[in-house]
């Protein structure tokens, strides 16, 4: 049985208040105990945050890292750093990170690496734009991805990373993929990962992204292979994001 896993990415949005805010009214409600629920934070946000979720089973995350640990490396973020600051999860290889600061595959192959070194959950995002899809290679796209992202990464390990499926043209967009489109995207994805783990795959979460809504969570999460959301725009509120990890309630 995969635990679900609902993770909300706040991007670059709120002040260190608004943040406060947030964090005391999500931890105030009663959440699902058996969904795991994690708030993907600004790095500058961090150490507030770690302060107000004590005591609470919301997991704090950022949303990418540099993947040395030390150096001369003016402006980045180490996954030592994060760890030392009681930090348990980190998204690599958001579509955003990919198209505005031009990451590519080998430096996400190097993230999680370095994430997994460093006992941090990477949470790897992989999905296609509108025009590969259009062009019917989106199983393309997403298969090079994840070989990339996962190349050398151990057996041992791949159990520990959680994999999101966000086609680009759905996030933020208003507009979702069909649950039955993640489903088949996502199965594909789990039969990329038998093919390199082979039973492991069976263990791998796997979650869809794209406007995640209180209105469709629950028909994607019906879906066999879908293990839980990453969540943009609906986890700013605490109404929505709090229905989002209670959707089976
Ligand atoms: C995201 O940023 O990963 C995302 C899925 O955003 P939204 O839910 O707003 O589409």
């Amino acid at each position: 049985m995969r635990k679900p896993v609902i993770i909300g990415n706040w991007k670059m949005n709120k002040s260190l208040d608004d943040a406060k805010l947030l964090i005391k009214n999500i931890s105030s409600e009663n959440l699902d105990i058996n969904v795991e629920k994690v708030v993907c934070v600004p790095f500058v946000y961090v150490t507030e945050v770690k302060k107000l979720l004590e005591e609470t089973d919301i997991g704090l995350g950022v949303q990418n890292m540099y993947f040395e640990n030390s150096g001369a490396f003016t402006g980045e973020i180490s996954p030592m750093m994060l760890k030392s600051c009681g930090v348990s999860y980190v998204i690599l290889g958001h579509s955003e990170r990919r198209t505005i600061f031009k990451e590519t595959d080998e430096m996400i192959n190097k993230k999680v690496k370095s994430a997994l070194q460093n006992d941090l959950i990477p949470i790897l995002c992989c999905g296609e734009t509108l025009e590969e899809r259009n062009s019917k290679v989106e199983k393309e796209i997403v298969e090079k991805q994840i070989r990339s992202a996962l190349d050398g990464i151990d057996k041992n390990d791949i159990e520990k990373v959680i994999i999101a499926y966000e086609p680009i043209w759905a996030i933020g967009t208003g507009l979702t993929a069909s649950s039955d489109d993640a489903e088949d995207m996502i199965k594909f994805i789990r039969n990329i990962l038998n093919d390199i783990y082979g039973y492991l795959s069976q263990k791998v979460r796997i979650q869809y992204g794209g406007s995640v809504k209180p209105n469709n969570i629950k028909e994607l999460m019906g879906k066999e292979n879908v293990d839980g959301a990453l969540v943009g725009g609906a986890c700013l509120e605490s109404t929505s994001f709090c229905a989002l990890v209670n959707y089976n309630l």
